[in-house]
């Protein structure tokens, strides 16, 4: 049995205190954590205090993003042994956001996957596709270089500790939802691609997300599909009733 993860991408929102007082809201109103596990990507600086107010709750902490080497004269970069220290429990690595704004590739998303194992955390690694639903069939291939390139050195150990999102480009902050069956087809396809190169038994474990325009409306019926295994959801976090009665449908 696969746990469900909700996850809330608040990306650039959102102050230290803002943070704190959401996760003061939520933590009495979760699901138990048997049931599902809810983590939250937090701005960088608010990271530290968001795990303080968390400590005593079940809600995982979580970064938007790690560099490759723990120290060093890496000017502006975010250590992820000092993320580690600061109480992340889950790092998201690879998001479209990075790679089209930040010229992230998969050489270095798959370094970052490295270093976030080393440091004792879970990367989510956001894999995407930039066609078009229509073009979906085409597009798939696309998808699987990039797990396989990101993938690169990553151990039959590590990969049981691993999370993949499945986050079609144009479904990402656009509005433009991905139809269930489609977010279904890719996040199944993924599976097919980690029991390919892993093992059947490994991918029938691991979890795969879908991210993409998720909203109380669509939740219930992504997280009825079989490859779903949970969502990362962008602007329809940011308001905690939203959130939790998001988590409650799951
Ligand atoms: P969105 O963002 O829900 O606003 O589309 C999703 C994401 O960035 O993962």
């Amino acid at each position: 049995m696969r746990k469900p993860f909700v996850v809330a991408n608040w990306k650039m929102h959102k102050n230290v205190a803002e943070s704190v007082a959401f996760i003061n809201q939520i933590k009495d109103q979760l699901p138990a954590k048997e049931e599902v596990e809810v983590g939250i990507a937090g701005t960088t600086l608010a990271l530290h205090a968001m795990a303080a107010a968390a400590d005593q709750t079940d809600i995982q902490i979580v970064a938007q993003n790690a560099f490759t080497e723990f120290e060093g004269a890496y000017t502006g970069e975010i250590s992820p042994k000092a993320l580690a220290d600061s109480g992340v429990d889950y790092v998201l690595l690879g998001h479209i956001e990075r790679r089209t704004m930040f010229n992230e590739n998969n050489t270095m998303v798959n370094k970052k996957v490295v270093a976030t194992l080393q440091a004792g955390m879970t990367p989510i690694i956001c894999t995407d596709e930039t066609m078009m639903q229509e073009e979906h069939g085409g597009s798939i291939h696309y998808v699987f270089a990039q797990l396989k390139d990101v993938l690169c050195d990553v151990s039959f150990d590590q990969i049981k500790n691993i999370i993949i999102s499945y986050e079609p480009s144009w479904a990402v902050g656009a509005g433009q939802f991905a139809n269930p069956l489609l977010a279904e087809e890719g996040c199944r396809q993924i599976r097919q691609t980690i029991a390919d190169r892993y093992s059947y038994e490994v991918a029938d474990k691991i979890r795969i997300l879908y991210g993409g325009s998720v909203n109380p409306d669509n939740i219930a019926e992504l997280m009825s599909k079989r490859d779903i295994d949970g969502v990362l959801i962008g602007r329809a976090s940011l308001d905690a009733d939203n959130f939790v009665s998001m988590v409650k449908t799951v």
